[in-house]
């Protein structure tokens, strides 16, 4: 890989950018500069069917080779799914940086998408109940649904509309589209912070988008022995993992320092937060 991959651009709205995670003394970089497949073999690729998942191959090898992936189910998963597919047409699909994708929302970088599966990867078994609060593009929603099979449950919850047409248009083109046509993925409108109390209590649930604070509901809608991945914060974020004990209590630790788009009203995120 040249160092020509270094100087891939991403978009260069802060504030719509939530940059990928900083190390974990929160000074620098971790693996914000994973040297990926250059922008314009990306662009090309994008194009270019069949040979971009070869391309999406080479991205899950990159990751693993940085060790950012060690689990063989996460490798698997990200394989199936070709991240092509998920982000607009013209955006470099395999360049480690998160990519907008309109309403003031990103799809997140591969690297923070790998960290989080790892994270959850035994609370995504088959048959197990999954809930991606802030879905976005789908491309999330489309793993866990690929990991938790079609005798599980994978639900996507998103509070723009148009972002849970295109997810669901994204996810038709995908190794998940079996998954949603037969009803074990779903993606729906509304607002996130709510839940969706209608297939809780989950094994795992991921929020895509950086809360204030846990939002109670869905602390409630954790399955006792289920986890929580969660950016927590403002301008300083930790992405905490949120264990539920058998007991029903509840025990929190950060796992790194990170920076996402804030899990807020509809109005305020159009409004340019
Ligand atoms: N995991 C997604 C991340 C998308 S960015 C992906 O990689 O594609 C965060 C997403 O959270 C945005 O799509 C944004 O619209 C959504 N979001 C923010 N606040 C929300 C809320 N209160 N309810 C539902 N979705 C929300």
């Amino acid at each position: 890989m040249s160092s020509d991959n270094l100087a891939c651009p991403s978009t260069s709205d802060l504030r719509t950018q939530p940059v990928a995670a900083l190390d974990k003394e929160g000074i620098g970089p971790a693996m914000t500069s994973i040297p990926m497949i250059a922008c314009s073999t990306s662009l090309s690729e994008h194009h270019s069917g069949g040979s971009g998942t070869n391309k999406n191959k080479q991205m899950v090898e990159q990751l693993q080779r940085y060790g950012v992936i060690s689990s063989k189910k996460v490798v698997e998963v990200m394989e199936t799914i070709d991240r092509a597919l998920f982000v607009p047409d013209g955006t470099p699909a395999y360049v480690d940086s998160p990519m907008a994708v309109g309403y003031n929302a990103t799809i997140s970088a591969p690297h923070m998408h790998a960290t989080c599966l790892q994270l959850l990867e035994e609370n995504l078994q088959p048959g197990m109940h999954a809930l991606d609060v802030g879905s976005g593009t789908g491309y999330l929603t489309a793993c866990f649904a690929t990991m938790v099979g079609p005798q599980g449950r994978a639900i996507g919850v998103e509070h723009i509309p148009e972002l849970v047409a295109s997810s669901i248009k994204n996810i038709e083109k995908s190794a998940a589209a079996l998954l949603l046509k037969g009803g074990s993925l779903s993606v729906h409108a509304g607002d996130g912070r709510e839940g969706w109390p209608e297939h809780a209590p989950y094994d795992a649930i991921h929020v895509g988008a950086a809360a204030p604070e846990i939002p109670q509901p869905l602390i409630d809608q954790l399955k006792p022995g289920g986890r929580m991945v969660i950016p927590v914060g403002k301008i300083f974020q930790d992405l905490q993992v949120v264990d539920k004990n058998l007991d029903g209590s509840v025990s929190i630790r950060s796992e790194t320092a990170v920076r996402y788009v804030p899990l807020t009203s509809r109005d305020a995120q159009l409004k340019g937060y």
